[in-house]
């Protein structure tokens, strides 16, 4: 019995992919979230962020709301496609609690925020109405 969840090897329609070659990122954005009860820890891990990658990231506001396709407060990193290695690898090992969604900026945000979105910790649903 096939599972419906599952694509179904036999069938190749289900496995129609298109390749995107990586040169058309642009840039990257890593989006930290929180809320009220992980606020100072979000803030801690900024300070250290910005000591560490001081003038070679673009850092974004704390917002204490949810802005955009974001359903959690949060700040976005804005690093260059070069940086993915070295800044995601020091994010996967010191997020502690907090999750951060990464997506590339190849020009579709839709695209970029709903299928190719990269999560550290645990995954959000996006409010994809404001990506249209
Ligand atoms: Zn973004």
């Amino acid at each position: 019995m096939a599972d419906k969840d599952c694509p179904d090897a036999s069938n190749p329609t289900d496995f129609v992919m298109t390749f995107r070659d990586p040169s058309v990122i642009a840039n990257w954005h890593a989006h930290v979230y929180f809320d009220s009860s992980s606020r100072d820890a979000a803030w801690a891990f900024r300070e250290q962020i910005e000591a560490r990658w001081n003038g070679k990231l673009q850092m974004g506001r704390f917002h204490e709301r949810p802005v955009g396709p974001h359903p959690m407060w949060s700040y976005q990193l804005a690093f260059a496609h070069e940086q993915f290695a070295e800044l995601v690898g020091w994010l996967a090992l010191n997020h502690g609690a907090l999750d951060v969604f990464l997506h590339p900026n190849t020009g579709d945000a839709l695209r970029d925020h709903r299928d190719a979105a990269v999560w550290i910790g645990h995954s959000h649903e996006l409010a994809p109405g404001a990506l249209r």
